[in-house]
């Protein structure tokens, strides 16, 4: 780049900056493209999407943000899980209630939609710094050339989990305190035909494992903890051999962390945080891409309102937190609830809950009940402890779960869509 056209760039005003090319900082792009804003993302990556992820989507996520059919691997309208004494349950839907998609496709196609309506993607950029003052917000990324600096209106952060830059923003990062780190690897199989959850201190005390199938064959081997992990994806790696669950590892461990909390604030002057950056995931399984989405989404609606009045205070952006609360704050509070009292049980308590939860009447009225959403855990968590029976087991099983429970019927029976 010659010194002129720097020079011209960092004179120009962009209306928005986004850093990060997940889904939230994707679908956020996109919308303010469409409406007509000029807008930039800066991901350090080369390829978009290429993040640790699993993959799977519910039903609500699916009709909402639907992928491409070459995007789906497969739709699951049933899972086994397998309880710490090594019991297989099935839990089985009549329609699909999740689906495994190829995520970096997925991904991406958000950003190629962008790109059509005219963002620009500074891929390979890591971004450094944010200073937001009373005029502008100056952001610098680290390129091949040395450092780059642009300026823009309003600033979005969706560097997923753990970023310095939600700081500099003035925008709360707590995600890094509350979390669960998520560990993965590929395998191959004979053939899996649905995804199943594994349960027990064999895996790590409140720690849960996954094997979910994608294609030809291959499913993807994983535990999410709230611990360090220890050796505990070797142990469930040896286990899950030892029972014959997979053939071979086909690709090295990577990790990386899920925030379960919300980063409040979520707002500042010019600066939003979605997805990830703002803690927004089910803090019972610690899938993000929905409301990762779904943030993003809330994020441009606020903020093209506040661009079309040239009011970026952050008295104009709370109502992007505020939308967000309504929608998300009873179930990832709920979510919290549900994980914490998961993390307190012994490996005889889960035995036991399971095996009651698993009965006709219970299972059919928590799990597979109309309405019940793989995107919408509060529902099942609320109707569990609501249930005339199995809501005494929960109760019985630990006194200290009186507490908690009290905290989860006092919000009432959740409505069933
Ligand atoms: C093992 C594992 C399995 C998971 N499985 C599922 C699942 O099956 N379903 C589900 O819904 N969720 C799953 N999740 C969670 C899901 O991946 C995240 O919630 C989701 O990707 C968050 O999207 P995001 O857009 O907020 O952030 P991300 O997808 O993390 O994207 C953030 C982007 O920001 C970029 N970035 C960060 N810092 C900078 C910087 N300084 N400069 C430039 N770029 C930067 C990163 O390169 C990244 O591309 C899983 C997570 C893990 C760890």
């Amino acid at each position: 780049m010659t010194t002129r056209v720097k020079h011209v760039n960092e004179l120009r005003l962009l209306d928005v900056i986004i850093i990060g090319a997940g889904p939230a900082g994707n679908l956020a792009a996109l919308n303010i493209a469409k409406a007509g804003f000029s807008v930039e993302v800066y991901d350090w990556r080369t390829k978009i999407g290429d993040k640790l992820c699993t993959g799977i989507i519910g039903h609500s996520c699916f009709k909402e943000f639907p992928p491409a059919e070459n995007d789906i691997y497969r739709s699951s309208s049933s899972a086994n899980i397998v309880s710490p004494s090594g019991k297989t349950y099935l839990i089985n839907h009549r329609n699909p209630q999740a689906y495994v998609i190829n995520r970096i496709s997925y991904v991406k196609s958000f950003a190629d939609k962008a790109i059509q309506l005219g963002a620009i993607y500074r891929l390979n950029e890591k971004v450094i710094s944010i200073d937001i003052s009373d005029s502008k917000v100056s952001v610098i990324s680290e390129t091949k050339a040395g450092n780059h600096t642009a300026n823009c209106k309003a600033v979005i952060i969706a560097t997923g989990f753990g970023s310095p830059l939600l700081k500099m923003a003035g925008l709360g990062n707590g995600g890094h305190k509350n979390f669960l780190t998520g560990c993965q690897t590929t395998v191959s199989t004979d053939g899996l035909s649905r995804p199943t959850v594994f349960l027990g201190s064999n895996i790590g005390r409140g720690s849960f494992g996954w094997l979910v199938p994608t294609q030809n064959n291959e499913a993807l081997l994983g535990l999410a903890t709230s611990r360090k992990l220890n050796g505990d994806m070797d142990n469930l790696t040896k286990l899950l051999k030892s029972k014959g669950y997979y053939n071979k590892i086909e690709s090295p461990q990577r990790k990386w962390g899920i925030p379960v909390k919300p980063s409040t604030p979520t707002y500042s002057q010019r600066a939003l945080s979605i997805g990830d950056a703002a803690g927004l995931t089910k803090p019972t399984t610690g899938g993000g891409i929905y409301y990762s989405l779904l943030s993003g989404q809330l994020a441009a609606k606020t903020l093209i309102q506040a661009l079309n009045q040239g009011d970026l205070s952050s008295k104009q952006l709370k109502p992007y937190e505020s939308e967000w609360k309504k929608i998300l704050n009873n179930e990832i509070k709920l979510g919290n609830i549900a994980r914490g009292i998961f993390e307190s049980l012994r490996d005889s308590q889960i035995d036991f809950l399971i095996s009651k939860l698993m009965t006709d009447d219970v299972r059919k009225d928590v799990l597979e009940a109309t309405g019940v959403s793989f995107d919408w855990h509060g529902r099942i968590i609320n109707s569990a402890f609501m249930h005339s029976v199995f809501g005494k087991y929960l109760s019985l099983v630990t006194p200290e779960l009186e507490e908690k429970s009290a905290d989860i019927k006092s919000k009432g029976p959740i409505e069933v869509a």
